[in-house]
């Protein structure tokens, strides 16, 4: 070793806080006692930092509205699923209240939400806004969204390659909205949301934790049209979702 390695060498070691060595031979042999426990000191608090320019604000500190924009640009004009090729017009995203505790999860955007660009505004839409009404709301106190933001050719249903790519920008509406209380609205909501495929007739009737919210599966608007019968069933859940809200 040259007497210039030697010298950083030893450069290195006062860095680490080695001010000299032993030369006894004791202090040269491993002397491995059994250790004694000692005592964690808290860490000590750091040096003030030195005042900076402000940082760039992350999505973390996003207002609820300004975070759904930001998801809105990231969805831009969206290709990553065939939906775009099929003859969608536009991205349906979502509408509402972005401090919402209640929020409506439907399945994908049919013909007229795909000319309007808001979920829910066909005759099933309609019933929605009566089913909101119902519980002393209105559509703009709570957020409505889809599984599925662009229309499936024919209402067919969406198809697991497409909900992949689309579901994960509703789980960041979800996250941004923090609902209390969210309604799956039918079987494909339901079974998507919750991971399962269990038929909504075993779904509809409980409460789920998800997320940081109460789900509650219930009979899709659709289905109400063509089974009025059903909507004594929905008003039981409607009234839940009342009772989670309003605390009691
Ligand atoms: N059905 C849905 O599931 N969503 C809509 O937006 C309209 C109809």
């Amino acid at each position: 070793m040259s007497s210039d390695q030697v010298k950083a060498h030893l450069e290195f070691f006062e860095e680490l806080g080695v001010d000299g060595i032993r030369r006894e031979s004791e202090w040269h042999s491993r002397h491995e006692e059994p250790r004694e426990p000692f005592e964690r000191r808290p860490p000590e608090p750091p040096e003030p930092a030195e005042p900076s320019e402000p940082a760039e604000p992350l999505n973390l500190y996003l207002l609820p509205k300004d975070a759904l924009t930001a998801i809105r640009a990231d969805l831009g004009d969206c290709t990553r699923c065939k939906l775009h090729t099929l003859g969608r017009r536009q991205i349906v995203y979502g509408v509402g209240n972005p401090n919402a505790d209640l929020m409506f999860v439907g399945e994908a955007p049919g013909a007229d939400e795909d000319i309007q660009g808001e979920p829910f505004v066909g005759r099933a839409g309609q019933l929605l806004t009566k089913i909101i009404e119902a519980i002393g709301l209105t559509r703009a106190d709570v957020y409505i969204a889809n599984v599925i933001k662009c229309r499936p050719p024919g209402n067919r249903n969406p198809e697991p390659d497409e909900v992949e790519q689309c579901e994960p920008f509703l789980f960041r509406q979800i996250d941004t909205i923090k609902p209390k209380v969210i309604v799956a609205l039918g079987k494909f909501a339901a079974q998507c949301l919750l991971r399962t495929t269990d038929p909504i007739t075993r779904l509809r009737g409980r409460e789920f934790k998800y997320r940081d919210a109460i789900l509650i599966p219930t009979y899709h608007p659709a289905y109400l049209l063509r089974t009025p019968s059903a909507k004594r069933d929905v008003w039981d859940d409607m009234k839940k979702v009342r009772g989670i809200l309003n605390g009691s």
